[in-house]
């Protein structure tokens, strides 16, 4: 994709986000199978049915500037996904596995509250005003997703890990 003006870059990065939300479908399953805190599960599935609507919110975005919807294969997205799946065939404890799931899927979404973060800003830099809207819309709803990974992690997850974990190996003395 040849980039010369802020329009370019705009429509590389709407194409780049377009190709990592799908990425994202398709990853997410695994992890609510993964899963074992039943409000993390929860959390994942909610997710994947909002990503789902991401992705036809992308489409959108194309429609109203009277574009094809288009992908640019997004890298980063790939290589986060493939550092998810190691940890996932490494971790053999259920609520370190949890633990490891939130850190994976925060990655995420940091990813994503940066390009969406950047997608806004050049939606109203170049005067789309719908789009900037509609993308405002996702950029709430990824930062929305990272509060609540946050809040299950910090609330019970990884006290629970650490507590499981330090019992397994032997070390976990003081909290029995
Ligand atoms: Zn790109
Ligand atoms: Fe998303
Ligand atoms: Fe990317
Ligand atoms: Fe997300």
């Amino acid at each position: 994709m040849k980039i010369e003006t802020m329009k370019d870059l705009f429509i590389c990065e709407l194409a780049d986000i377009y190709h990592a939300e799908k990425q994202i479908v398709k990853a997410l399953p695994k992890m609510v199978e993964k899963a074992h805190d039943p409000r993390l599960k929860e959390a994942f599935q909610s997710h994947l049915h909002e990503t789902e609507n991401q992705v036809t919110r992308v489409e959108e975005v194309f429609r109203v500037l009277d574009m094809k919807a288009e992908t640019e294969k997004c890298d980063a997205l790939q290589g986060l996904i493939k550092e998810a799946e190691e940890l996932m065939k490494h971790v053999k404890d259920d609520a370190v596995m949890d633990a490891a799931l939130i850190a994976a899927a925060q990655k995420v979404e940091h990813y994503e509250i940066a390009s969406y973060g950047t997608l806004v800003a050049l939606a109203e830099l170049l005067g789309y005003v719908e789009a900037a809207e509609i993308l405002r819309e996702t950029l709430d709803e990824e930062q929305g997703a990272d509060t609540k990974l946050n809040e299950i992690a910090l609330g019970k997850v990884n006290v629970q890990a650490l507590h499981g974990a330090a019992t397994s190996t032997g070390a976990g003395k003081l909290f029995q």
